[in-house]
């Protein structure tokens, strides 16, 4: 038995993997990964790995960055952690003074806590008991999009639905207003991404008339469902919404987890709309995919609703035992001065533009290709059995894991959400590896639908 087969058995015995089910390791086996170099990950036999998905979202500047190796190391030999109650440590400090230079303006202060879903918990807490301390108890719902993701706790799960994740558990859920989210690629109007008004949001401006005086906020993925398959909306939409939260005393809260640091082309995709969100969650990209952080952020505004004498009880009695860990926030510091002495977002940008060229040379043609659609060096590939109709594999078919699958084979981390493949790799990305992602994903593509 070779060491990876070894490591395989003895994971298999006690590993529970996540998002999996885990009968299909029978077929298709956990990839013991021995370490990381830049986009690429090898196996314990020293197969590599193109990993175009960053690692779940959350690789920003390649694997084993030498700079954010450094800073973790250096600060690993003068603290691993303090309570963040009472006590504070310089890189925190640091981090949200640079923080505040990148960020859409207004959110001033920064609450910690260690994975995304703990941030957007602590949103929507933040959320309901402002408007309870502002002078509306009546304000406790939250609105969110139909297929919506954020995050796997029990509210973040109440304001996400999409039924994979969150079905089973409905009784559980607290109960929420979901609005019809555009849907650009299947647009009831008939309109297109980059000439239409908004029209759909006709659905929030409905919603909002019926339910805004018991919501106390709405929460969005800003321009991109990534777990809803990657869809993008146009920025007027956000802008609207800014205009329609306001008007109604609603709390805009935008979880940029996913599309933070640069992943849409600007550093938040809030940022393409040129509004500000009230309160604000990050994490993934925010320690290059290094240690498990993640902040909520909100401003002068609601931080002040809480301040108050503490017999008052207006204290916001929330806390993580990891809360600004040092480590994470040395991982932090490490990426934002990556940021500031390389031109990381420019050069981003231009192999936006060379990816998207390729995959639609590549596969635009493609029988089965409904749709390439992209924001920053994010693309999704909308696979359909029938592209005039835009119909849907039935998901039985499984026909992105069995893309998956072949594209393992050949070396290319190409996780599908449902029919829809994607790519959203390191913004350090070259243009050869961007040209050798590209022919797999097109050979393992003809290989399972067939056609050229
Ligand atoms: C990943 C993600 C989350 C959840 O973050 P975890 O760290 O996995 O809990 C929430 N919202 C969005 C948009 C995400 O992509």
């Amino acid at each position: 038995m070779n060491i990876q087969q070894d490591l395989v058995q003895r994971d298999l015995k006690y590993i529970w993997h996540p998002c999996s089910q885990m009968k299909d390791y029978e077929e298709l086996q956990p990839i013991v990964i021995d370490r990381g170099e830049g986009v690429f990950l090898y196996d314990k036999n020293g197969k590599e790995y193109l990993d175009i998905v960053s690692s779940w979202w959350c690789n920003l500047l390649g694997h084993c960055n030498p700079k954010i190796n450094e800073g973790i190391k250096n600060q690993l030999d003068k603290l691993e952690h303090v309570i963040f109650a009472n006590f504070s440590h310089e890189p925190a400090i640091t981090l949200c003074e640079q923080l505040m230079e990148i960020i859409p303006k207004g959110l001033t202060k920064f609450n910690f806590s260690d994975n995304g879903s703990a941030s957007v918990e602590c949103a929507l807490k933040m959320a309901f008991q402002y408007q309870y301390q502002t002078g509306h108890p009546e304000k406790k719902k939250f609105m969110c999009f139909s297929d919506a993701y954020h995050g796997e706790t029990i509210g973040a799960l109440s304001v996400g639905c999409l039924d994979l994740y969150a079905k089973i558990y409905q009784p559980m859920l607290m109960s929420t207003i979901h609005i019809q989210a555009p849907d650009c690629y299947r647009c009831p109007y008939g309109k297109c991404r980059d000439c239409c008004n908004a029209e759909c949001f006709e659905y929030a401006e409905k919603a909002f008339e019926q339910y805004a005086e018991e919501t106390c906020a709405m929460i969005v993925e800003p321009l991109l469902q990534g777990s809803a398959g990657m869809r993008i909306y146009p920025p007027i939409y956000l802008k609207k919404l800014r205009e329609l939260c306001d008007k109604y005393n609603v709390l805009l809260i935008a979880d940029e987890i996913a599309t933070g640091f640069g992943r849409t082309g600007k550093m938040f995709a809030f940022s393409h709309a040129d509004v500000n969100p009230d309160i604000m969650c990050i994490s993934k990209g925010l320690t290059g995919g290094y240690m498990p952080m993640a902040i909520t952020i909100t401003t002068d505004e609601i931080y002040n609703a809480f301040y108050a004498d503490y017999n008052e009880g207006k204290a916001f009695m929330h806390s993580h035992t990891y809360s600004g860990n040092p480590l994470g926030c040395s991982a932090a510091l490490a990426v934002q001065k990556i940021f500031r002495e390389e031109p990381i977002l420019e050069n981003a940008s231009k192999r936006a533009v060379y990816l998207n060229k390729k995959l639609n040379d590549a596969l635009v043609g493609h029988k089965n290709v409904g749709e390439i659609r992209h924001i920053g060096l994010i693309n999704a590939i909308e696979l359909t059995p029938d592209k005039k109709a835009k119909a849907e594999y039935p998901s039985e078919q499984r026909i992105g894991y069995q893309i998956y699958k072949k594209a393992l084979e050949k070396g290319l981390i190409l996780r599908p959400l449902g029919n829809v493949l994607y790519f959203n790799p390191p913004l350090i990305i070259n243009e050869q590896e961007i040209d050798k992602a590209v022919s797999v994903c097109r050979e393992c593509v003809i290989e399972v639908l067939g056609g050229d």
